[in-house]
């Protein structure tokens, strides 16, 4: 199998040098690549209706036999119109081709065959347009979809995937040993293979899919345990001094009790009390817990014991808020503080970077522009990645790279059940900010239909004239063709028509940094009072006086990120709202909103999400900063998850390096899946 990931995918018939690069787009260069392409659906054929029973407007199959031959008749501009009628014996079904002209041949009187299609028309004359269709006896019982790109249909793949499937090696040597898959009922990798692809049965095709995704899960398992593994190789040269105290003594409010004990769990790390090792840890916290002065006491403890630390952000605008509240915090103490960004001019830049690399600058904070090239420390002690969903394993480790082995604090903004962090961060210990600071109001939250938005502007009005600010979140930049808002028609709109005299603001992903930092610093001054902007709002953002935020096409978002918008206010001690404009009627997207409305809590709507969606939702989405996974998206249920970990410790506590024999497939496969992620060091 492995030797296929070399081979090119025009080896297969059918694929020429047009179609490779098509290949290529799908993420199949290979001939390896295209066997891990799965499909995104399926069809079931297998229990086709008979015509009186079919569903309307829902593909379905239907088993019938050509009553009538094929009449063709050229319609305007030259279209060819080909139709039959078919029957079940009960009852007829007119079917209609368009510019087909092998439908004579394909379609035979008296044969019976399986058409696939959406079932229309009235109760005595119902027809289908287009279907699929194969002879009866011949029919696949279930038919692979696959993700199409222009000029490369479902079929097209479907044909190819049928060749590389004949170039499979006999025997095919399974990654997982033989007594593992016994252990949990998984079948060879083979079968796998093919009944993900072309399954026998849908029964098959659960076996398949279930071994897959375990063996996806295992190996990103195995992964991080191994990351982990080798950052414990050497023990830590940083030895940081308790300095706490001190750190208290500047802060304007006294911690909660929660981060006192992140601060305490870091700094057992840290000063090497508790283990020999660098810390790696992560802070989960809900929006607002105050991961930020976590962070600072860490950053100040390092420059009172002469060293360094880097602070990255994912975005400009956080980290020039964290710039901002880092040096008003602890520039008084005498600790400096840079920032370094990607828009920063050269002249300036290069100053920064002198300093860095002679220690006179004691806390970096930036964006990627930390990862570059020209930036060295002189002496990096710690380094802090904040909302690290945003950044990949890889780029942490680069980040780290900068220094000898330096402490490592990863802070997540999105809260995850713990059970599901524990597995996700695999490499990390895990600190839990379960409390806000005092003081904090609920924010209340309400859905609205769309046609109530007027009422809403009204109520958005009343907090602007008592000096409160407000955002609004539109799922698009610029007017697009569907229902959906966007940042500049309805910014303009609110100016014509409801807010003439408001001063208002948008900000989006397509403006230039600097013009971003200039609204988001108009907005945090208070001269903006009302912000129009997609989600680039989403993480972080800290502007206390906002009291209202109102998000148009709320069914759009998940729950993690409808909380981390309403995350953006709340943040003073003004009663804040969140008004979730929807229309939507599927009961999924209710019942998101329903959550949102019953609670403030982020790990109680974590815990809700994973009940909602599964698992696999969360390892559907590119949010977490982990491989690029194909099919763990599918996890429906914890329990795979938890024996893909468990099956993963017991492999790496018996085979540490998996060196023996029968693990040499496993650290192929998870060098391949660490490598699209940039990661190294996997030998
Ligand atoms: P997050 O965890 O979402 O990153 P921040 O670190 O941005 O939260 O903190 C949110 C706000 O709460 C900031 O304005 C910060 O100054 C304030 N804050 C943090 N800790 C406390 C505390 N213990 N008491 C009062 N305010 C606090
Ligand atoms: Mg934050």
């Amino acid at each position: 199998m492995a030797s296929l990931f070399h081979t090119p995918i025009q080896t297969l018939k059918g694929v020429g040098e047009k179609r490779a690069p098509l290949f290529g787009k799908i993420g199949a260069p290979t001939v390896g690549a295209l066997l891990r392409l799965y499909p995104r659906a399926y069809e079931d054929w297998s229990h086709p209706f008979p015509i009186a029973m079919a569903p309307m407007q829902v593909p379905c199959p239907i088993r019938a036999t050509v009553v009538s031959p094929p009449r063709e008749t050229r319609i305007r501009k030259g279209m060819l119109l080909t139709k039959t009628v078919v029957s079940d014996g009960a009852h007829d079904m007119e079917v209609t081709f368009f510019n087909n002209p092998y439908i004579p041949n394909l379609l035979r009187e008296g044969q019976e065959y399986l058409f696939y299609g959406k079932l229309s028309g009235t109760l005595t004359r119902r027809e289908m347009t287009v279907p699929e269709f194969a002879p009866a006896e011949s029919a696949p019982a279930v038919r692979p979809i696959y993700k199409q790109t222009e000029g490369l249909s479902s079929r097209i793949i479907s044909q190819a995937v049928r060749q590389a499937l004949l170039l499979l090696p006999d025997p095919l040597e399974d990654p997982l040993p033989d007594p593992l898959r016994q252990s949990y009922g998984l079948c060879h990798l083979r079968f796998a293979l093919e009944n993900i692809h072309f399954p026998q049965t849908m029964q098959a095709l659960e076996t398949a899919r279930s071994r897959l995704i375990f063996e996806e899960l295992l190996f990103l398992q195995m992964g991080l345990l191994q990351l982990k593994q080798r950052s414990r190789r050497e023990t830590s040269s940083h030895a940081i001094a308790d300095h706490r105290e001190g750190f208290y003594a500047l802060l304007p409010f006294p911690l909660t009790g929660a981060q006192k004990r992140a601060i305490d769990q870091s700094l057992a790390d840290m000063t090497g009390q508790a283990s020999p090792w660098p810390m790696s840890r992560l802070i989960q916290g809900d929006v607002g817990s105050g991961k930020t002065a976590v962070a600072a006491a860490l950053c100040y403890c390092v420059a009172r014991s002469g060293k360094q630390s880097a602070l990255m952000a994912p975005t400009e605008i956080l980290a020039r808020q964290h710039f901002q509240s880092l040096s008003a915090l602890l520039a008084p103490a005498g600790i400096s503080v840079g920032l370094l960004t990607g828009s920063l001019p050269t002249a300036k830049r290069r100053a920064i970077l002198e300093q860095v690399e002679d220690g006179r600058i004691q806390i970096l904070v930036g964006t990627h522009a930390l990862l570059g090239e020209g930036v060295s420390f002189s002496d990096l002690a710690l380094v802090v990645t904040d909302e690290q969903h945003r950044f990949g394993v890889a780029q942490r480790s680069a980040l780290a790279g900068k220094g000898n082995n330096p402490h490592l604090l990863v802070m997540s903004a999105t809260p995850i059940p713990r059970t599901l962090a524990l597995m996700i961060y695999g490499d990390l210990d895990v600190s839990i900010l379960d409390e806000l600071p005092p003081g904090r109001q609920k924010v209340d939250t309400y859905a609205i239909p769309s046609r109530k938005r007027d009422r809403a502007f009204g109520f958005l009005r009343r907090h602007i004239e008592q000096g409160y600010q407000c955002y609004i979140i539109c799922p698009l930049v610029e007017e697009g063709q569907n229902d959906l808002a966007s940042v500049e028609g309805y910014a303009a709109r609110l100016r014509e028509e409801y807010f003439p005299t408001v001063e208002i603001g948008i900000l989006h992903g397509k403006m230039r940094p600097k013009e971003k930092e200039r609204v988001m610093e108009r907005f945090s001054q208070g001269e903006i009072s009302i912000l129009v902007s997609t989600t680039v709002v989403e993480v972080g953002v800290n502007v206390p006086n906002a009291a209202v935020i109102l998000i148009e096409n709320a069914e759009r978002y998940g729950l993690s990120q409808l909380h981390q918008l309403r995350g953006r206010v709340g943040r003073g001690t003004v009663k804040s709202s969140c008004i979730l404009v929807s229309d939507a009627q599927n009961e999924e997207a209710l019942a998101r909103l329903r959550v949102m409305c019953q609670t403030n809590d982020g790990f109680q709507i974590a815990e809700e999400d994973l009940r909602l969606r599964g698992p696999g939702d969360f390892f559907g989405t590119n949010q977490h900063g982990l491989p690029n996974l194909k099919i763990a998206g599918m996890a429906s249920n914890m329990e795979t998850l938890r024996k893909a970990q468990e099956a993963a410790r017991s492999i790496l506590r018996q085979d540490p390096s998996l060196s023996r024999p029968e693990h040499r497939g496993l650290r192929a496969q998870i060098r391949q899946l660490f490598a699209q992620a940039g990661e190294n060091g996997f030998n």
